[in-house]
């Protein structure tokens, strides 16, 4: 073997929305797996993905996340490419058997997804929160859902506006479809009231280039929409184990990392109370602070996503500018909206979360 060389490295507090913060510990597995893993003499990235090596990684991957997230056996799990958006299409073209669909419009990621649905079928808009800049979940005890509807569509955290659903809709027995992107595997979930559950894993899961979609059995036929292609057909993955063609290999290595850093944490539930206590921290700062504001009704706040402003825009680019050089980057929010959002998934330590409420205090009294 060549010897390796020390790499010294220096780590920021990264509040990035995503791609965004991974657990060191699984950076610094998959260095020391970069050059030869397991005895292979290969990198990941540089071998077969039929080979014995890469099918213990992705039956393992599975194995976890099926362990971690308590999925049933009648849902299949996919590891897909395409990113989230791609799935936006996906999801009428496997489902919309009768052409019509509910979308829930609460921010950015619903709006595109319903905006793609609408190429495909009659997609319906059930309820929306743009009346107030998508600043809270809108009431879903009693949605306008018929019974021709094939499916009804949420975004279950809202990775730029900063809100959660804290109680799934009413779907009135309708399939739920629900994009995860920005929550997976930050809390415990019941995937039995999920028709399907997706997300990109670049949020909370991994690097970017893999989405992991959860899918019931019975929703994967041939049955789609016509001219559906071979690779978005559902029924073409599931049939082959996600290996139908050659998988996003790499990406699915690091989530299977991930997942058993997970798993030695303690598993969801104990992810969801350290969640709740690193969010905590950051909200009760913001609640009493006389320069800083929450932009989100408290009852629907994310614990992933945190979106603040001071109210003044010079002000905000000013503490952008200063948490930077301070060593906390990615907390300008997101274009369309201004101001700040910290990222605060599983990967960022409470201490990272600690020392940003203690630059901002700095930041208040100095520009009091
Ligand atoms: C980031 C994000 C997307 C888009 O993901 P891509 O993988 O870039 O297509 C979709 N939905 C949510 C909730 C997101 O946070």
């Amino acid at each position: 073997m060549r010897h390796k060389e020390e790499i010294r490295v220096s780590r920021v507090y990264n509040f990035s929305a995503g791609p965004a913060v991974l657990p060191e510990e699984v950076l610094q597995e998959a260095a020391a797996e970069m050059m030869d893993y397991k005895g292979s003499g290969m990198s990941v990235m540089e071998m077969s993905h039929r080979s014995k090596w890469f099918d213990d990684i992705i039956k393992d991957a599975e194995k976890d996340l099926r362990e971690l997230m308590n999925i049933p056996d009648n849902y299949k799990v996919l590891f897909l490419q395409g990113g989230a958006s791609q799935f936006f299409a996906e999801v009428p073209m496997n489902l919309m058997k009768n052409k019509k669909a509910g979308y829930i419009i609460t921010g950015q990621w619903a709006k595109k997804a319903f905006a793609e649905a609408k190429i495909y079928g009659d997609a319906v808009e059930l309820a929306s929160s743009a009346d107030e800049t998508f600043s809270y979940i809108p009431d879903c005890s009693d949605l306008p859902i018929t019974d021709d509807m094939d499916y009804v569509y949420i975004c279950e955290n809202n990775t730029i506006y900063g809100t959660k659903y804290k109680k799934l809709p009413n779907t009135k027995g309708k399939n739920l479809v629900a994009d995860v992107s920005s929550c997976f595997l930050s809390e415990p979930v019941d995937v039995s009231k999920y028709a399907v559950i997706y997300g990109g894993v670049q949020k909370n899961v991994g690097p970017a280039g893999v989405v992991i979609a959860i899918i019931r059995e019975d929703l994967i036929t041939d049955d789609c929409l016509p001219g559906t292609p071979t690779m978005l057909k559902w029924k073409t993955q599931a049939d082959n184990d996600s290996l139908y063609n050659t998988p996003p290999c790499y990406g699915i290595y690091i989530c299977g990392k991930v997942f058993k850093w997970l798993k030695k944490m303690g598993g969801l539930s104990v992810m969801k109370e350290r969640n709740e206590e690193k969010a905590k921290i950051l909200y009760d700062f913001l609640d009493q602070s006389k320069l800083f504001k929450g932009t989100v009704r408290k009852e629907d706040r994310s614990l992933m996503n945190v979106p603040f402003v001071t109210g003044d825009a010079e002000l905000d680019a000013k503490f952008v500018k200063e948490a930077t050089a301070a060593g906390f980057v990615n907390l300008k929010g997101h274009r369309t909206v201004g101001g700040m959002r910290a990222s605060i998934y599983n990967a960022m330590p409470k201490e990272g979360v600690e020392k940003l409420v203690e630059f901002m205090k700095k930041f208040e009294e100095e520009n009091a």
